[in-house]
């Protein structure tokens, strides 16, 4: 079985970024992306960070408008109009999720097309389901670079999609189905999951359930995808769903948690070909991907 690292993925992503932000700072142009974060929420104040940390390394420049979780929709509107007007803003991220009064769907609509990053405004949702990719969503897009990079076979392939999200299932499955897989997806309303999977020769599994795939939903010789990142913090459940883990286990010992993805990894590393791990497989695509999504954004408007 070979582990699907992404270290190597992500890093070929960053020298092509890295290579393309030089040629635009030789010409005088600076690529920029402004984070908004609203609220104290402490993973989405991680991730913020994570992502300035990762434009500062590859050139580009950002800024966080870290902003209250009292703030009125009025002043979170009219910040996005400020930053769609700035010439020099080239991406917009808006992280989520949103405190209970601001509507996710309704900021995401009001952010520049050309700017959106993220891939979240309905236009770039659309023109991504029409087979016409503009901005695609970072985690889905990173997947995608990871399959091109260990060179798994998309065309004609049976892919089962588990998880029907806007962040990662449904784009998700609109690539596959652009690469000309034949494609499923798969919910938790779907009967049988297990029989559903098996269909899969490629099985991409985005449901944020600790071990929620073990060998019964795998093929025999299938290539597999954990997207899942879950925070264990009970002994219990770990030993429930990852028994023979010790190593698991100390973690948790010795940090309170331990993340865990949606794939049993030791059951079904016996019968795929082929499996990301969980951390060190999707985590680092994303936010490469990114960084990629801002140059392109800043070719496309300032090249
Ligand atoms: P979400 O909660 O928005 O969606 C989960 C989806 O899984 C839903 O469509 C739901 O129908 C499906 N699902 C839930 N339980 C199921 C079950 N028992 N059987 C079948 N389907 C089931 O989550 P999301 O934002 O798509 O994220 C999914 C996971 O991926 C989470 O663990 C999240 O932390 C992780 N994630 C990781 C990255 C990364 O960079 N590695 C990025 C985004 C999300």
């Amino acid at each position: 079985m070979k582990v699907l690292a992404g270290a190597p993925v992500a890093e070929a992503i960053r020298a092509r970024v890295r290579e393309e932000v030089a040629k635009l700072r030789e010409r005088g142009v600076v690529p920029r992306l402004e984070a908004i974060l609203v609220g104290e929420d402490p993973a989405s104040r991680v991730y913020v960070r994570a992502k300035a940390k990762a434009c500062q390394e590859v050139g580009i420049a950002s800024r966080t408008h870290a902003l209250p979780a009292t703030t009125r929709p009025e002043e979170l509107a009219s910040l996005i109009a400020a930053l769609n007007a700035d010439h020099a803003v080239d991406g917009i991220l808006l992280q989520l999720p949103l405190p209970a009064h601001l509507e996710a769907h309704r900021f995401l609509s009001l952010i520049a097309p050309e700017k959106d990053v993220d891939g979240f405004h309905p236009e770039n949702v659309g023109l991504l389901h029409q087979g016409r990719p503009r901005f695609v969503p970072c985690t889905p897009a990173g997947i995608l670079e990871l399959l091109r990079f260990y060179g798994v076979p998309l065309v004609g392939c049976r892919a089962v999609v588990v998880g029907r999200s806007d962040i990662v299932g449904k784009p998700m499955a609109a690539l596959l189905l652009q690469e000309h897989a034949t494609v499923t997806v798969a919910h938790s309303r779907t009967r049988d999951l297990a029989a559903v999977c098996r269909e899969g020769e490629l099985l991409v599994v985005a449901a944020g359930k600790p071990a929620l795939v073990g060998a019964e939903h795998v093929r025999e010789g299938a290539v597999v995808v954990d997207v899942g990142v879950n925070r264990v913090e009970d002994p219990a459940l770990l030993a429930r769903v990852f028994p023979a883990d010790p190593g698991r286990m100390a973690e948790l010992e010795k940090r309170g948690y331990t993340l865990v993805g949606d794939v049993d990894f030791g059951a079904v590393s016996r019968k795929a070909a082929a499996l990301t791990p969980v951390p060190g497989g999707v985590g680092p695509l994303t936010i490469a991907q990114l960084l990629a999504n801002t140059v392109k954004a800043c070719l496309s408007r300032r090249g």
